[in-house]
């Protein structure tokens, strides 16, 4: 039997059930649902929740289910934004939707290229420095960093500005173990893994949740939009065992499946030269698992113009050299096709 303790972030006061709620999946359900569900986990014993400026709704029905709720909880959430004005804007908005008077995380949202990185935390009137004044301001405890690049949140960890980090981490996708987690933990900074069931593409909960938990200091963030999926990954953690022999087969298993086709949103086959958006493309079911689905119809919204980009391809090859994972790209592009084509009927 092994034992899931909670979780301490790094250098961070915050101490954690296990696993945190993430906040993605809730814009798909009405906010009385979300209510409940929300309510749910913090009855089951979840005392953490992340979700950003960026999913839609998803602040304010955290805010409001959390509202009247005399037990300590933290709140993580996130700015997309380039400039330090526009960070200090969601600041403030992200205190009104969540009702609250200080966040306890605040991270730059998804640093992960070179040209976001020299905006997002270099410039002088970086968004970074939206979130210091922020702090300075007592508005926000702690400034975190979230990305699909390692090396990119190396780099920004080493300059020392920020206490938590978010990475994507299941165990498929799992480079962090290369050397990360270690340098996290040499400088003490909190790691919280994102996409656990990698993006809805993992449904295996069991192995999915038991994997990260084996690490004892990094807190995984399953999105969860029932009720049912609440107790079964609070079951889990309760139930503390280690994963048996037969997930471990399984885990082959699906390992083996996936390698030749699963995107880790890497971005080193961008720019693509027809102007292709590969990493969203291929990711195509995942975002129609967990997006609201009139967003992903809606024309003017950034993901329905990423897939119309799909039609671009002219099947060179150039993004195959690219991609450290070998992935048969043009090959995906056209499955993604199909799967974008069908849900779009
Ligand atoms: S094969 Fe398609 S996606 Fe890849 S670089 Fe060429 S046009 Fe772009
Ligand atoms: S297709 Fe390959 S290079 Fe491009 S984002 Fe995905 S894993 Fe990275």
């Amino acid at each position: 039997m092994g034992k899931f303790f909670s979780r301490k972030l790094g250098q961070t006061e915050i101490k954690s059930f296990p696993i945190g709620f993430g906040g993605i999946p809730i814009q798909r359900v009405n906010e009385r649902k979300a209510i409940e569900i929300i309510r749910e986990a913090v009855k089951q014993g979840i005392n953490f929740f992340d979700t950003a400026r960026a999913y839609t709704d998803s602040e304010e029905k955290i805010g409001k289910s959390l509202s009247d709720i005399d037990k300590k909880i933290y709140i993580s959430t996130k700015t997309p934004a380039n400039t330090k004005k526009a960070a200090l804007k969601d600041v403030k908005k992200s205190l009104e939707n969540l009702q609250r008077d200080k966040i306890d995380i605040y991270h730059l949202h998804n640093v992960s290229d070179e040209k976001t990185y020299q905006k997002m935390v270099l410039n002088p009137n970086s968004a970074l420095s939206g979130l210091k004044e922020a702090k300075r301001m007592g508005l926000i405890e702690h400034i975190g960093i979230t990305g699909h690049s390692i090396e990119l949140l190396k780099k920004a960890l080493k300059t020392g500005q920020f206490s938590v980090t978010m990475f994507c981490y299941n165990f498929i996708e799992n480079e962090c173990e290369n050397d990360f987690l270690d340098f996290c933990r040499s400088k003490n900074i909190g790691m919280i893994a994102m996409k656990p069931f990698a993006g809805g593409r993992l449904n295996d909960a069991s192995i999915n949740l038991k994997y990260i938990l084996q690490q004892n200091d990094v807190l995984a963030i399953p999105g969860m939009e029932k009720i049912e999926e609440v107790r079964e990954n609070v079951s889990i953690v309760n139930n503390q065992n280690v994963l048996t022999d037969k997930e471990r087969e399984l885990m082959d298993y699906y390992k083996e499946k996936f390698t030749t086709q699963f995107c880790r949103r890497c971005g080193y086959c961008q720019p693509c030269p027809e102007g292709v958006n590969i990493p969203i493309i291929l990711r195509a079911q995942s975002f129609i698992n967990r997006m609201p689905e009139k967003d992903l119809k809606n024309g003017e919204k950034a993901v329905y113009k990423a897939f119309q980009t799909a039609y671009n391809c002219i099947n060179c090859e150039v993004c195959i050299e690219k991609c450290p994972y070998n992935l048969p790209i043009p090959r995906l592009i056209e499955k993604n096709i199909n799967i974008i084509e069908k849900f779009l009927q």
